[in-house]
């Protein structure tokens, strides 16, 4: 921010009569429209604009723009968000015209290069993920995951099995996990995690039955932990009927590593938003592609695209098995088509690094800062952790205060309180593609606040002091949000 006078509203510099550029008087032409409009439509008075010079509003705007905080200005470690950094290629292959410029009805015969890129995608994802097929139509991880609870529903009850009717979740999962159950159908079961943050066979067990339609899981789970006992799990749901649901929102892990189609899973879905590198955040578009095992394909949802016996391609828009449509059209291309050029630009060599590195990535930070900080879970741990706040509770510093800190210090602040299972929880994701020099400028910003929580910890208290906006009435914010410049005043 250059100066206090543009961190002020666009309307608080306001000067009456005050204009950047001078709008022509209407000619005879407009005249002559403005006449066509029914008079009750037409403005009465002057628009109530803020009236200021030019360079004032370019500097206005151009200040706001840098308030953002993005993974392009700084270390991002958003633990099971996946805030890594987005490849410029990816972006500007999205935006070429070829890509960009496509209509989605165009025919297929004008667009066969896009529609080998999606098919591409398809046949990519099928691999990692070790399952037959993919559809990449759905939105989001949340729409991936309904969709996949769909492709559930759809299975039992064309084996005219009715009365599967719930969903077991674990306490650690993503609370997308039980929302997508819910806009399912299905009612929500939770089982338990054990001290070291991986789910309790025994528990989860003890709740198979005939009206359990499936288990939904995360590996590594929320708490950053490997699940090592799939097999065994996917033999019992398998015994009592249900099918395995794969929650990979953060595949990252298991790049290189591992596919969840060999543990035995039915049907999962993959955030291309967070392990494929495509932007996320803010609600924009993302990609929650949904892939099943062999046996499944035809529930999933259409279009879809084919590659026909000529070589060429097609999309196929109905097929009697399928779920209806539960995208406009193909899916966010452009996400889908950002996330292929990370796979490529990667390649097989490159994508066998991915999981390691983000382990050793998490490791590094948890292991430099857990003598400071409370770590409830013994390590090593996947590609995030969990602290439980500060190792001392005595200072009275919490998780929030750190976070805030954090902001003066230039990082993002971890994911705090959640997942629900420590009171001081925060959840730290590096990803693998920070160096070796921002992983130890954070683990130097996170010891010297935990020194500050000793020496100073009203500056804790009172933190963030460096940002634009420093303690905003969160609870206000979010059930009254103020969005018109006139409620301000
Ligand atoms: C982010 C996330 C989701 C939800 O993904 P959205 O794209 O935000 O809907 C689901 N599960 C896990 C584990 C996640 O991290």
């Amino acid at each position: 921010m250059n100066s206090e006078l543009y961190g002020k509203l666009v309307f608080e510099i306001s000067r009456e009569g005050r204009r950047g550029c001078s709008v022509p008087v209407p000619s005879d032409a407009a005249g002559a429209v403005e006449k066509s409009i029914p008079a009750s439509l037409l403005r009465t008075g002057i628009p109530e604009l803020p009236m200021v010079d030019e360079p004032s509003a370019v500097r206005h705007y151009t200040n706001m723009s840098t308030n953002n905080f993005g993974v392009d200005t700084g270390f991002y470690p958003l633990g099971s968000c996946t805030m890594k950094y987005n490849p410029k290629i990816n972006e500007a292959l999205a935006s070429s015209p070829e890509v960009a410029a496509l209509h989605p009805f165009q025919p297929a015969g004008t667009a066969q290069g896009a529609l080998e890129a999606y098919y591409m995608l398809q046949s990519f994802l099928s691999e990692i993920g070790g399952m037959a097929e993919f559809s990449l139509n759905p939105y989001a991880g949340a729409h991936g995951e309904l969709t996949g609870l769909m492709v559930i529903r759809a299975y039992h009850a064309d084996r005219g099995d009715f009365g599967r009717i719930k969903v077991i979740v674990p306490d650690s999962a993503h609370g997308t996990n039980p929302a997508s159950a819910a806009v399912a159908g299905l009612q929500i079961i939770e089982t338990r995690s054990m001290p070291d943050g991986t789910v309790d066979i025994d528990d989860l067990c003890s709740k198979l039955d005939d009206t359990v339609a499936a288990v939904m899981l995360t590996n590594p789970n929320t708490t950053g932990m490997f699940e090592r006992r799939i097999p065994e799990i996917a033999r019992a749901v398998h015994a009592a009927g249900a099918l395995l649901y794969y929650d990979g929102a953060n595949l990252n892990p298991m790049l290189g590593v591992a596919r969840p189609g060999d543990m035995g899973f039915d049907v999962m879905h993959i955030n291309l938003h967070k392990t494929f590198s495509t932007p996320h955040g803010g609600g924009g578009p993302g990609a929650g592609p949904v892939g099943v095992r062999a046996g499944l394909e035809k529930y999933l949802p259409n279009p879809r695209v084919v590659k026909q016996p000529d070589g060429s391609f097609a999309v196929v828009t109905h097929s009697d098995d399928a779920l209806g449509r539960i995208s406009f059209w193909l899916g966010n291309f452009t996400v889908l088509r950002r996330a292929l050029a990370y796979i490529l630009t990667l390649g097989a060599e490159g994508m066998m690094h991915v999981g390691p590195y983000a382990t050793l990535a998490a490791n590094y930070v948890m292991n430099s800062l857990n003598d400071l900080y409370l770590q409830p879970i013994p390590g090593p741990c996947k590609h995030e952790f969990v602290f439980d706040g500060l190792r001392d509770k005595s200072t009275g510093i919490t998780t929030l205060n750190v976070a805030k800190r954090l902001l003066d210090m230039g990082f993002h602040a971890p994911t705090i309180y959640f997942p629900l299972l420590f009171h001081e929880a925060l959840m730290v994701e590096p990803t693998e593609t920070e160096s070796r020099e921002t992983l130890d400028a954070f683990i130097d910003a996170m010891r010297r606040i935990a020194a500050e929580a000793q020496s100073q910890p009203e500056i804790l208290q009172q933190a963030p002091l460096c940002t634009p906006m420093a303690h905003p009435d969160e609870t206000e914010a979010a059930t009254h949000p103020k969005l018109k410049w006139k409620d301000l005043t």
